[in-house]
């Protein structure tokens, strides 16, 4: 997905690739396209369209996906959507 994308090579997903079966179920649950599976393998092709909702470690049968549930940081999503990338800034909450 290319409208709601959060900042690059930050977020906590990992896939344990030894661990994965291959059901696939992953890139049905991703509403950002961040998984495909080739070859009975899930492989990570959008790392950066995650918003570590946590839906794909809570329905890997396979236990080999790990993210730590975050929000994808709404503050700097919204404010890509009014200013545009090259302006928006994080919050500077406690998360950063
Ligand atoms: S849900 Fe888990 S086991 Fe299934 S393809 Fe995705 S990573 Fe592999
Ligand atoms: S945490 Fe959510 S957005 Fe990130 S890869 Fe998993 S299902 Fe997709």
């Amino acid at each position: 997905m290319d409208t709601l994308r959060y900042l690059d090579n930050v977020a906590t997903l990992h896939l344990d690739g030894e661990a994965c079966v291959g059901c696939g179920e992953c890139t049905l649950v991703c509403p950002h396209g961040v998984f495909e599976v080739n070859e009975h393998k899930a492989a990570l092709v959008d790392l950066g369209g995650c918003m570590e909702c946590g839906a794909c470690a809570n329905n890997c049968p396979a236990s080999a996906i790990t993210v730590s549930p975050g929000v994808g940081c709404a503050v700097y999503i919204i404010q890509t959507w009014i200013k545009g990338k090259e302006r928006a800034t994080c919050g500077g909450g406690e998360c950063c």
